[in-house]
């Protein structure tokens, strides 16, 4: 049995993990670039490159989508080069961007994310480390500084610090505690008048104070600059495809299932408010149930960014209505805006609110059509995709196999018989050829056993080889499948040649 295929979720999580890995390590060299007195620009630029931060997070998303796709499926796809090409270059959302034009320009965006995030925390912390030395160095050297405005100072130091060390309270508790000693010490000299000793160790500790606070305050602001800022960009495209990629398997799978009557819109447990998705699994627009739609109309997913809601299939009698007339029902099933109305009109103010924005609720109101106000409503679209079935099921599907054309011996032809079994209960089919080297190779223990040979064919790494072909490869054995998706040969392999391209990771 092949492993189950994990689920969208753990898809993401997986994406985020190696996200979390990637920015550990840009995070290090941002932070040793500008500790070696780097500009913010120039260090981020230098980090990134070196630490090959786009490509591996390019890698790690383009992974996760043609998992997806074997989720939404429920099996690998045989021809995952076809697969990659459509989903890195068919677009499917309404800017009409296809995910390598997405991946490719937000490189710039996630870019300076990061060093506008950096920048900002630099400047604050300059202003405040300048404001505490001009404080120390004006009082102790020169008295630049009257007394008077003293108070000013550590007001301007308070309101700083909160700005710098935003979010962190015990950095800023010990802040606060040394400006209490300082002010406690100008108290004393407001008495005396002269400037002490105390008072200068007063303003020397919280120069210290504010250059230590504020190095702990750049070095969590780099981090969140490529842990949070950027994350949130490279995230949104992630679980976006994700979704789109799942929705795209998924459909290949069960439009031409004849047992499949109609989808269900699955609104996912983790959408944080009220907006058109509840609307897609709840309404009933096609009188054949809340949020069931028939198979050639469906909303658009993913319905706007993040958007991680799946699809259902359902199967006859699976829904309330007449079975005898279930064939009738289905095909005159038609899209009905007013129930969407009566739906709109049941729903408390606040989730309208959430739905169409305040002048959209008036003009709604007013009469005039939800459609036009409807946020992210995108009306229902046909169920095509962007993939094929064909990229999923081997395509010479017929039992040729079974007619073997070499002139064997019966107990050798067994052999050949019986490993093609066991491959075709696998979802493959080999050629002649490929059934020769497999008996030969086990005989020769060049080759481990059949079980072996299938675990590769279905979890090896994916590479195009030389001369284009597909080839699974692991545990030292390398399976080989031509265009038409069946297994040409098997070989033991230690190296994988330089001019081989991995396509896809595990
Ligand atoms: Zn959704």
């Amino acid at each position: 049995m092949p492993p189950r295929n994990p689920d969208v979720h753990a898809l993401l999580a997986e994406y985020q993990r190696q996200y979390g890995q990637l920015s550990q390590e840009a995070i290090k060299l941002i932070q040793k670039y500008i500790d070696e007195g780097m500009n913010v620009e120039a260090a981020v630029q230098k980090a990134l490159t070196e630490s090959d931060f786009f490509s591996h997070n390019e890698k790690a998303t383009i992974t996760a989508i043609i998992a997806s796709v074997a989720n939404g499926y429920g099996q690998r796809p045989v021809d995952p080069i076809t697969v990659r090409q459509v989903l890195l270059h068919k677009s499917w959302s309404p800017d009409k961007m296809n995910l390598s034009k997405r991946l490719h320009g937000v490189r710039g965006e996630m870019r300076q994310t990061i060093i506008d995030s950096i920048s900002t925390s630099m400047r604050l912390g300059k202003g405040w480390t300048q404001t505490a030395r001009d404080l120390y160095e004006g009082y102790g050297y020169g008295k630049k500084i009257a007394q008077a405005e003293l108070p000013d100072y550590m007001k301007r130091l308070v309101d700083q610090s909160r700005k710098v060390l935003a979010g962190d309270r015990s950095a800023m508790d010990k802040y606060l505690a040394a400006i209490k000693q300082a002010e406690s010490q100008i108290a004393l000299l407001a008495s005396d008048g002269a400037p002490t000793k105390s008072l200068k160790a007063a303003f020397s500790e919280l120069l210290e104070a504010t250059k230590e606070l504020n190095q702990k305050a750049l070095d969590k602001a780099i981090m969140v600059a490529v842990e949070e800022k950027s994350r949130y960009l490279a995230e949104r495209i992630a679980r976006t495809e994700i979704s789109a990629a799942w929705g795209d398997g998924f459909l290949a799978k069960h439009r031409a299932d004849d047992d499949v009557i109609a989808f269900r819109w699955v609104l996912n447990s983790r959408h944080p408010r009220y907006d058109i998705c509840d609307i897609h699994a709840n309404a009933d627009l096609y009188g054949l149930g809340p949020g069931v739609y028939p198979k050639n109309k469906f909303p658009k997913r993913p319905a706007h960014p993040h958007c991680m809601c799946l699809i259902e299939p359902v199967y006859a009698g699976e829904i309330d209505i007449d079975p005898r007339k279930e064939a009738e029902i289905l095909n005159n099933a038609k899209f009905n805006p007013k129930a969407m109305e009566k739906f709109l009109e049941k729903l408390p103010r606040d989730k309208q609110l959430q739905l169409f924005g305040e002048y959209g609720l008036k003009a709604w109101r007013k009469g005039e059509d939800w459609r036009q106000y409807l946020r992210l409503w995108e009306g229902h679209a046909d169920t095509k995709g962007r993939l094929d079935p064909e990229s999923f099921v081997a395509k010479s599907a017929e039992p040729s196999i079974i007619k073997l054309r070499g002139d064997y011996s019966p107990a050798y032809e067994a052999k050949l018989l019986d490993a093609a079994k066991v491959l075709q209960d696998n979802g493959f089919i080999p050629r002649e050829h490929a059934l020769n080297r497999i008996v030969g190779r086990i005989a020769q223990k060049r080759l481990p056993d059949m079980d072996s040979i299938i675990a590769v064919a279905l979890n090896g790494y994916t590479y195009k080889t030389a001369t284009n072909s597909l080839a699974k490869v692991k545990n030292g054995i390398s399976v080989h499948f031509n265009e038409a998706g069946e297994i040409t040969t098997v070989t033991p392999r230690k190296n994988i040649p330089d001019t081989w391209e991995m396509i896809e990771d595990d």
